[in-house]
């Protein structure tokens, strides 16, 4: 360890300060301060222990925060004590002043943008930084210097630092306004925060960890220890951005992960015409799986068929869970034919694969849709769609098979219809609910027609129903004539289950109505007087649920 060196630079900078504050007539207190402050933490970590020690006294001496100036006579004597400290090395090491210092770094951070070991200080003191620098280096570490807050907040937005040592004491500002004003985008890139200072009252590291800094190091500390931590804390900013990025339970990209390439790909196709192909894939009767050997059996289908689907892919499309059973397979420089191909190098080692549940042995097939991207400036939700509909395609035509997107398959998907139905003696109600609902478009592919009775016996003996479409009906509780649980069971002993959710109307005094409803199969219930948001909501719910079994 070239320790020899950074004792030269201190003992220089002890010499320098005195120099310079000799030629001037009056010096702040709080850059008398802020000189001890900093010798104190560098001679500490340099195991220079007199200058540590004696920096530390003459520290408290002085105020961090003051107007008061020194008259020479008056600083003097606290100084030159340290020259006596200072054996008489003659350094043969160049002057290192903050500009050159600054020029020097910023050339370094302006190579290392793609390397992501990057480690940003922001301290005042020179040789202290210069140490760790050093240290980190040595470590591959890439390591930026901001002897100012100005400085280190823009590096710390345009170097993009994995990690941050931040100083407390600083020239321009503190570095607790500093750890301020940028923790909450640390936070959101998970970039760990260290501060290091030579002062750690319990306040000051209470202080810290309030505001979002992840440790508090103490100067002076041992150089290992630094290395370890910031290890370790590297490690963890990796571990932190791979999971981000991945489904827990398959190992899979996530939807978030999904998202981001989709957008990239589309923008390469833009760009450079860099085609690709996108493939939806289903696991088949897969609720069946959930049914019969459980789900926790389920979850293992869904891991084998990621990692099946992984390694038949590898190194040549994105795999990500879409959700659920569904996944997503991105694949760069292909048209349908070549991803048609790959899919088809997936279908035969899932397929044989055999499950064990119990004594009883089963397999598992998946249907998929491929979608080529074929003009500029498209949506990724159309082109999602587009494998969506050649998956649906692909199901109808009975399953375990894969399904090339064609434009005739648009209008061969007729739209589903959802009755949504109001039964309210309220006027005013109704009338809101149906204009509500009437424009209402619960998917892409589901039209609603919205309408609605006065009271229950006029809408028992309407021609409501007709068979085989869908209802969500919202039934008022208290109606004259016939009351709402009576037309709610004679809905439930007459009309296909399936085919109707119904929604009960209630006021808040009637708990006992509202447990009833629920055990005649009322499916939801809503209290009066509702917030048209939370009703929108409830049958929002209710309709994907419908229109989706
Ligand atoms: P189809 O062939 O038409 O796709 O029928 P399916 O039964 O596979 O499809 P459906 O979408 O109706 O059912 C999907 C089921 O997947 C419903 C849901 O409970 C189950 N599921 C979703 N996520 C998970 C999961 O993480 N683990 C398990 N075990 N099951 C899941
Ligand atoms: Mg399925
Ligand atoms: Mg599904």
């Amino acid at each position: 360890m070239k320790t020899e060196k950074y004792i030269q630079l201190i003992q220089q900078r002890i010499i320098q300060t005195i120099d310079e504050w000799t030629s001037q007539t009056v010096v702040e207190e709080q850059e008398i301060h802020r000189f001890f402050h900093n010798l104190k933490g560098t001679s500490g970590t340099l195991g220079l222990v007199e200058i540590e020690k004696f920096s530390e006294s003459k520290e408290h001496l002085f105020a961090e925060k003051s107007d008061k100036t020194f008259s020479r006579t008056e600083w003097s004597e606290h100084l030159f004590p340290l020259k006596s400290m200072i054996t008489p090395v003659q350094a043969k090491v160049e002057l290192l002043n903050h500009s050159n210092v600054n020029d020097v770094y910023l050339k370094t951070s302006q190579d290392s943008l793609n390397d992501h070991k990057r480690v940003l200080v922001i301290d005042d003191d020179v040789e202290f930084v210069t140490y760790v620098k050093e240290v980190l280096e040595k470590s591959d570490y890439q390591v930026s210097i901001a002897l100012t807050a100005e400085r280190g907040l823009k590096l710390f937005y345009q170097w993009k630092p994995c990690l941050l040592l931040l100083d407390i004491v600083l020239p321009d500002q503190s570095g607790m306004e500093v750890l301020l004003q940028i923790v909450e985008k640390a936070k959101l890139e998970h970039i760990p925060i260290m501060m290091v200072s030579g002062n750690f009252t319990v306040e000051n590291q209470i202080n810290a960890y309030r505001s979002g800094a992840m440790d508090f190091l103490a100067k002076p500390f041992d150089v290992d220890l630094l290395t370890a931590l910031i290890d370790n804390r590297f490690m963890m900013k990796m571990d932190w951005d791979r999971s981000i990025t991945l489904d827990e339970l398959t190992g899979a990209f996530n939807r978030k992960h999904f998202n981001h390439v989709i957008k990239q790909q589309i923008d390469a196709f833009n760009h450079k015409k860099d085609l690709f192909s996108l493939v939806m894939l289903d696991l088949d009767y897969f609720k069946h799986v959930n049914d019969e050997y459980g789900h926790l059996k389920g979850d293992e289908v869904l891991q084998a068929f990621a990692a099946t689907a992984r390694e038949a892919t590898a190194g040549k499309g994105i795999f990500c869970r879409y959700g659920g059973e569904e996944f997503a397979l991105i694949l760069p420089h292909l048209d349908s034919i070549g991803a048609a191909s790959v899919v088809d190098k997936l279908r035969k080692p899932f397929n044989s694969i055999k499950f064990q549940a119990g004594e009883e042995t089963f397999q598992v097939t998946f249907s998929s849709g491929i979608a080529q991207l074929a003009e500029n400036n498209s949506q990724p939700e159309k082109w999602i769609e587009q494998a969506d509909h050649a998956l649906y395609s692909a199901k109808r035509a009975g399953r375990n098979q894969t399904i090339v997107y064609s434009t005739d398959m648009q209008e061969k998907k007729s739209e589903a219809l959802l009755n949504l139905v109001v039964v309210d003696d309220d006027p005013l109600i109704r009338d809101i609910l149906i204009s509500r609902f009437s424009d209402w478009r619960p998917t892409t592919h589901t039209k609603v027609n919205a309408f609605g009775f006065e009271d229950g016996k006029t809408f028992l003996s309407s021609e409501w129903y007709r068979d085989g479409e869908k209802y969500i009906i919202l039934l008022d509780g208290s109606m004259p004539e016939l009351d709402g649980l009576d037309v709610l069971r004679e809905l439930r002993e007459s009309y296909p289950e399936q085919q109707l959710l119904i929604v009960m109307l209630t006021a808040r005094n009637q708990k006992e109505d509202i447990i009833q409803a629920l055990e005649i199969g009322a499916d939801d219930y809503v209290v009066k007087p509702f917030h048209m948001q939370e009703l929108m909501l409830r049958i929002e719910r209710l309709a994907s649920r419908m229109m989706n079994d």
